[in-house]
C-alpha cells in the first residue's frame, strides 16, 4: 500500500504495545479491502495519556484501539461512552463520531463471535463458570449475561472482585460469586468453563488455574489465553474429550469488531486469522 498525503490514520495506544499483533491485523485489513489508512503502534506513559489522546484528535485519527494500562483512564478524555463500555466500565476502541470521540469496548462481543463461530453452543443453555475477576472477565461476562446464558458463576483468587462483578451481572442473569479453590463442585454442574485469569500464560506455562482432575468431559473449555496457543488447561479438557476453545478468536474478532466501527465495513476475518497466527509463531 503506497502512503500518500490522503493516508489515514488509526492506531493502538498502551504501555507496553510492543508486542501487540493489532497492527498485523488492522493493516491486513485495510490492505485487503483497499482502505487508505495505516495503523500503528504507540506506547503512551500513563502520566501522557491525556497528552496522547488531544493529539489523536488534533491529528484526526478515524479512531484508535487502547490497550493496557489505559483502558479505564482514557474514559476522562472521550465525551461519550457506548452501553457496552459503560457497563464493562473500560475502553478498547474509540471512534470519531461527528466531532465527538466515542469509547467501545469490544472485547466482550469479539469473545462471544469467536465461541459461536468456533463451537455449536446454545448459549441459553450454558452453565458457565468463569475463573478471574479481572477487566477481560467483565467484559466476557457482560456478552454473556446479557447474550441469555442460563447462569454464571464467578471464581476468583479475591473473594470481593468476584462479589463485586456476580452484583453486576445479577442485573442480567442469576450469578453467584465463590473462590476460585471452591469451584470443583460448580464445575462438576456447569456446560462452560472460562479461564479468564492469566494463569498459564506464556512464559509460565506449566501453570494451570484450578487442578486438571476438575475438569470433564461434557465440558466446554475455554481460555482466553493465545499466547501459547494451546495452554496446559486446554490440552488436560481435550484429553478428556471435551471440547475447547482458545484466546485466538477473541483477539481477531474484538480487532474486527472495532474495524467495523470505523470504516463501517466487515473487514477479512480470515485473512487477519492468518496474519495473526504467522505473527504469533514468529514471535514464539
Ligand atoms: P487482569 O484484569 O489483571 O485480571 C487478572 C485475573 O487473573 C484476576 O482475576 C486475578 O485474580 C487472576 N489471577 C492472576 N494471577 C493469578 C494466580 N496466580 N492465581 C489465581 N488467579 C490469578 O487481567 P485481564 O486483562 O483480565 O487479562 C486476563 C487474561 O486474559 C490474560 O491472560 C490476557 O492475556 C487474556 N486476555 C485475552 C484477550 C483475547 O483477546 N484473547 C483479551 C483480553 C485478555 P485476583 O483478582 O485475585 O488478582
Amino acid at each position: 500500500m503506497q502512503i500518500t498525503s490522503q493516508t489515514g490514520m488509526l492506531g493502538l495506544i498502551g504501555h507496553p504495545v510492543a508486542h501487540s499483533k493489532s497492527p498485523d491485523m488492522m493493516n491486513c485489513a485495510c490492505r485487503e479491502l483497499g482502505l487508505p489508512f495505516v495503523y500503528l503502534a504507540f506506547d503512551i506513559d500513563p502520566q501522557e495519556l491525556g497528552q496522547a489522546v488531544e493529539g489523536m484528535k488534533a491529528l484526526k485519527f478515524r479512531g484508535f484501539n487502547v490497550t493496557i494500562p489505559h483502558k479505564v483512564a482514557v474514559m476522562d478524555y472521550l465525551d461519550e461512552l457506548d452501553e457496552s463500555a459503560k457497563e464493562i466500565g473500560a475502553v478498547n476502541t474509540v471512534v470519531e463520531n461527528s466531532g465527538k470521540w466515542v469509547g467501545h469496548n469490544t472485547d466482550g462481543i469479539g469473545y462471544l463471535r469467536s465461541l459461536t463461530e468456533e463451537i455449536a453452543v446454545q448459549l441459553d443453555q450454558q452453565r458457565v463458570v468463569m475463573l478471574g475477576a479481572g477487566g477481560a472477565a467483565r467484559a466476557v461476562g457482560f456478552a454473556l449475561a446479557t447474550a441469555g446464558v442460563e447462569r454464571i458463576t464467578v471464581a476468583n483468587r479475591t473473594l470481593a472482585k468476584a462479589e463485586q462483578l456476580a452484583n453486576h451481572l445479577a442485573k442480567w442473569v442469576k450469578t453467584e460469586a465463590i473462590k476460585l479453590d471452591e469451584a470443583q463442585s460448580h464445575i462438576a454442574k456447569a456446560t462452560l468453563l472460562i479461564n479468564t485469569t492469566s494463569v498459564g500464560m506464556h512464559p509460565n506455562t506449566d501453570q494451570l488455574p484450578i487442578p486438571a482432575d476438575w475438569l470433564h468431559a461434557k465440558l466446554i473449555v475455554s481460555d482466553l489465553i493465545y499466547h501459547p496457543r494451546e495452554t496446559d488447561l486446554l490440552a488436560a479438557a481435550k484429553a478428556l474429550g471435551a471440547k475447547t476453545h482458545n484466546g485466538m478468536g477473541m483477539l481477531v474478532h474484538q480487532a474486527a469488531e472495532a474495524f467495523t466501527l470505523w470504516m463501517g465495513q466487515r473487514p477479512p476475518v480470515q485473512q487477519m486469522k492468518k496474519v495473526l497466527e504467522a505473527a504469533l509463531t514468529a514471535s514464539d
